[in-house]
């Protein structure tokens, strides 16, 4: 038996006895792909729908995979709480389908949480996301080069305006990241936007520290 052959019998055993499940919905599927009724009910947005806040904040561009709306929602949240492992590989497949749509970058960083948060849930579910994308594309992971210094409420019930009023001085660079971000394209990796406000906020203090081009990235954005 030649050796593909060999791997791809190897493969089907598996598959026999460990059924492959859609990240989404649980459904049997194959490997890490959406089940096609997961896909047709997902809301992609495009390249020509980004999310375009140029010169807000710093931000140069922002583009979201999906609407957080159907069964991205219920799995962002089972995420959030679980940290599956299938939907963080599916995610950050779906995050790294979309990097061609983005210019070139330096390094990813994420959006952090609050050290209270990080106690509570056990992990940061966007930093788990963000090192797998990096990872897949080669680039470096600064884990930890924003810093969250305020708590924040959270945010769900606020308005825009609101919200960019609890995010203003959240932020901070760690000292030992200024070398990896002075001067490099940075990309910002996160799970949701709603407003764009704590991205921004972000954005502000990376290009405060010499980052050269900010671009962000979300898995899904709230459409009003
Ligand atoms: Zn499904």
């Amino acid at each position: 038996m030649s050796r593909s052959s060999l791997k791809r019998f190897l493969e089907y055993l598996v598959s026999f006895f460990y059924p492959a499940r859609c990240p989404l919905c649980d459904q049997f599927s194959a490997r890490c792909v959406a089940c096609s009724s997961c896909k047709e009910s997902l809301s992609v947005l495009d390249a020509p729908a980004v999310f375009l806040v140029a010169g807000f904040g710093g931000l140069d561009r922002c583009i979201s995979c999906f609407a957080f709306d159907g069964v991205v929602k219920d799995a962002i949240h089972r995420f959030k709480y679980s940290g599956e492992l299938s939907l963080r590989d599916y995610f950050a497949s779906q995050l790294f389908k979309r990097l061609p749509d983005l210019p070139d970058f330096d390094v990813v960083v994420t959006v952090p949480m609050h050290k209270n948060k990080i106690v509570k849930r056990g992990f940061n579910q966007a930093a788990l996301i963000a090192a797998s994308v990096a990872r897949r594309a080669g680039k470096k992971f600064c884990h930890g080069a924003l810093v969250r210094i305020s708590d924040g409420a959270s945010q769900t019930q606020l308005q825009r305006t609101e919200r960019i009023a609890s995010v203003k001085g959240a932020f901070n660079i760690d000292d030992s990241a200024q070398e990896n971000i002075k001067n490099k394209k940075v990309l910002i990796i996160d799970d949701v936007t709603t407003t764009g406000a704590t991205i921004c906020e972000c954005a502000k203090v990376l290009k405060k520290a010499g980052a050269e081009k900010i671009y962000a990235l979300t898995l899904a954005r709230t459409i009003a």
